[in-house]
Order: C-alpha cells, then sequence, then structure tokens
C-alpha cells in the first residue's frame, strides 16, 4: 500500500507551478487584472492560466469589494471547486469593507464566510502588490501552509453558522431552486 502523504511536498512543488484561476472581479480591483495577465506582468510564466470553470480552479481570486449577493455565488464557487484549493482576495474591501466599512450591504470580512489564504491590502493594490501576494501563495502552497481548503472541512459548522445567520438557513435550497428549478423538481420525483 503507498503512503501518498509521503509524495506531498512532491506534489505541493507541482501545484504551485501549475495553478488555474477562477477571478471573481467583484469590484473595481479587477481591473487589475488584465494588466496582469498579459505582457507587461505575464502571469503565465509562473504555469498559471485563467480558467472559465468553477469545477477545476486551484486559485480563486475576489478582487474587491463584496456584497451578500455575490457572497452567495462566491461560497457557491468555492465549494464546488475540488480540493485543494487557494482563496487570494485582494483589496482592503474583502478584509475589513474598505470604503464600504460603514455600509449597510458590504461584507466587512468575507474570512467569516470562506476560508482566505492570503490577502492584500490597498485600496486598490497595484499590480505589483497583486504578484507580491500571488508568489506570497505559491510558498504557502509549497510548504503546504496554504490550508484555508482544511480548515474549511475542519471548521465547518463554524462557516456554516456564519453563512446562515447572514442568508437564513436553508438557503442553497433557495438559491437551487431559483436557478435549476427543473432539477429541484427532479429530485422531489425522485
Ligand atoms: S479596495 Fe478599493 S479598489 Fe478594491 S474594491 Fe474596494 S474600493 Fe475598489
Amino acid at each position: 500500500m503507498v503512503d501518498w502523504r509521503l509524495f506531498e511536498p512532491l506534489f505541493n512543488y507541482a501545484r504551485k507551478k501549475s495553478l488555474w484561476i477562477v477571478s471573481f472581479c467583484t469590484g473595481c480591483g479587477g481591473i487589475e487584472m488584465p494588466p496582469l495577465m498579459t505582457s507587461r506582468y505575464d502571469l503565465e510564466r509562473f504555469g498559471m492560466m485563467p480558467d472559465p470553470s468553477p469545477r477545476q480552479y486551484d486559485l480563486f481570486l475576489i478582487t474587491g469589494y463584496v456584497t451578500p449577493k455575490t457572497l452567495k455565488r462566491i461560497i457557491i464557487t468555492y465549494e464546488m471547486a475540488p480540493d485543494p484549493k487557494y482563496v487570494l482576495a485582494h483589496g482592503s474591501c474583502p478584509l475589513n469593507g474598505g470604503i464600504y466599512w460603514d455600509a449597510y450591504n458590504a461584507i466587512k470580512h468575507l474570512d467569516k464566510y470562506i476560508p482566505v489564504d492570503v490577502v492584500i491590502a490597498g485600496c486598490m493594490p497595484r499590480p505589483e502588490a497583486v504578484m507580491d501576494g500571488i508568489q506570497k501563495i505559491m510558498e504557502m502552497i509549497e510548504n503546504g501552509t496554504a490550508d484555508g481548503w482544511k480548515r474549511y472541512k475542519e471548521n465547518y459548522e463554524w462557516y456554516k453558522k456564519n453563512q446562515d445567520e447572514l442568508f437564513g438557513e436553508g438557503w442553497r435550497e433557495r438559491e437551487a431552486r431559483r436557478w435549476i428549478p427543473w432539477l429541484m423538481d427532479k429530485k422531489k420525483e425522485e
């Protein structure tokens, strides 16, 4: 029987070198993504590429302020991806609300709802700062400390409690009924 944990350092090295990104451009910070992906900063040289599918990505970028409406999509997108997965939030807004700190409809602490591995403060952070954050998360992946996906499982009750307090219990089913009613009807029949 092979103990795959022995190969974890090798896997982590490979993971660091081939990150597929889903970028959730929730706020104005999303405008920094095109320069990062194009020739000036060229993120692809680190083995990264944008990936439109929430089923396959490794790195989830949240690029700005979050509202309850977008938070629902963020949680669902996060939960859809296979482990291991990593979250990088950029801009002060996901960290503490930023300039929307007293707005009724802004989420002040994204990390109460999903685990965030690296936060890049600033409004808006320059591409160099985002590159720095990406380098940081790559280091953390290699040394095994980017473990938000494990914390989410271990502390799921706490995350779920925070999510339910905000949206009310059963919010996932309500969302699913809203977006894919035919699937919910099919489930009821089964
Ligand atoms: S931190 Fe600044 S740039 Fe980023 S989403 Fe908030 S207001 Fe916009």
